[in-house]
């Protein structure tokens, strides 16, 4: 499912955003309490949000916004980049992401806002 939208980015825009770097989001249903467990953490770096995501199986995820920097990622001559960028090290959900797109999505990727849909 995380290849499909690939081509709807842009990789300039993502030079010029890294909001995906500067901020980690990513899904998770409450399975075990999960999100609960982390809706305890005494930090205002964690951000826990319903997301307008539903899976196939009818369950809604959250949101878990990590607001913590990427230590890989860069900043010069008012570009975004990657210390990891074209190396093993990378790791494989970074070049794959996003995964499905909702509200976080649309609200903050410039790639996916300034690309045309492929067919
Ligand atoms: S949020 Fe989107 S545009 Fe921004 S760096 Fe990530 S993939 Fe690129
Ligand atoms: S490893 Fe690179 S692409 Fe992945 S979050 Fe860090 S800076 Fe961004």
């Amino acid at each position: 499912m995380a290849k499909k939208h690939q081509k709807l980015k842009n990789p300039e825009a993502c030079r010029a955003c890294a909001a995906c770097c500067r901020q980690f989001p990513f899904y998770d249903h409450n399975a075990d309490g999960f999100v609960d467990r982390i809706k305890l953490l005494k930090t205002d770096r964690i951000i826990v949000e319903e997301s307008d995501f539903v899976t196939n199986e009818g369950r809604r995820l959250y949101r878990i916004v990590l607001d913590i920097p990427c230590s890989a990622l860069e900043f010069k001559n008012g570009k975004y980049s990657c210390k990891l960028y074209g190396t093993k090290k990378r790791p494989r959900m970074c070049s794959e992401y996003p995964y499905e797109i909702t509200d976080w999505e649309r609200k903050h990727c410039k790639g996916l806002n300034s690309a045309k849909p492929h067919k």
